[in-house]
């Protein structure tokens, strides 16, 4: 079996995590390394390593996550003004190879990001 990702460590309870949402689907915790006043990032259970590696079978878990995150936004008192960013692919500055969405808000986000 392959070697859990650290946030399949941080779902299971292994390495702590500050959890703010979780249901059967994914969980989201909030960033060690925050870029903003609230940066959470939000993962699926399933272990898909970046987007670009779904497949259709996933659709259903994608669309749940879309809706999850401006609820969690939402309820951290940033529904109207957030960001939501997936990086795939190392060139594209993902770091952690378990698909997640970071969840930004609470500062000026400009436009184009960097
Ligand atoms: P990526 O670069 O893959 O898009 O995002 C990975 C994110 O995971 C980074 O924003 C990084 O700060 C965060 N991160 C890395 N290690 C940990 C950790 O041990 N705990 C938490 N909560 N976040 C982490």
């Amino acid at each position: 079996m392959a070697e859990p990702t650290l946030f399949e460590k941080i779902l299971a309870g292994d390495i702590p995590g500050d959890l703010v949402y979780e249901d059967a689907h994914c969980a989201a915790f909030r960033d060690i390394n925050p870029a903003a006043p609230l940066h959470v990032l939000l993962v699926p259970r399933k272990v898909i390593p970046k987007l670009s590696d779904a497949g259709d079978d996933d659709v259903d878990l994608l669309g749940h996550l879309m809706r999850v995150a401006p609820r969690i936004a939402e309820a951290e008192g940033y529904g109207d003004a957030f960001r939501l960013v997936v990086n795939n692919g190392a060139e594209a500055g993902q770091s952690v190879f378990h698909l997640h969405l970071h969840i930004i808000a609470g500062r000026p986000l400009k436009w184009p990001p960097g």
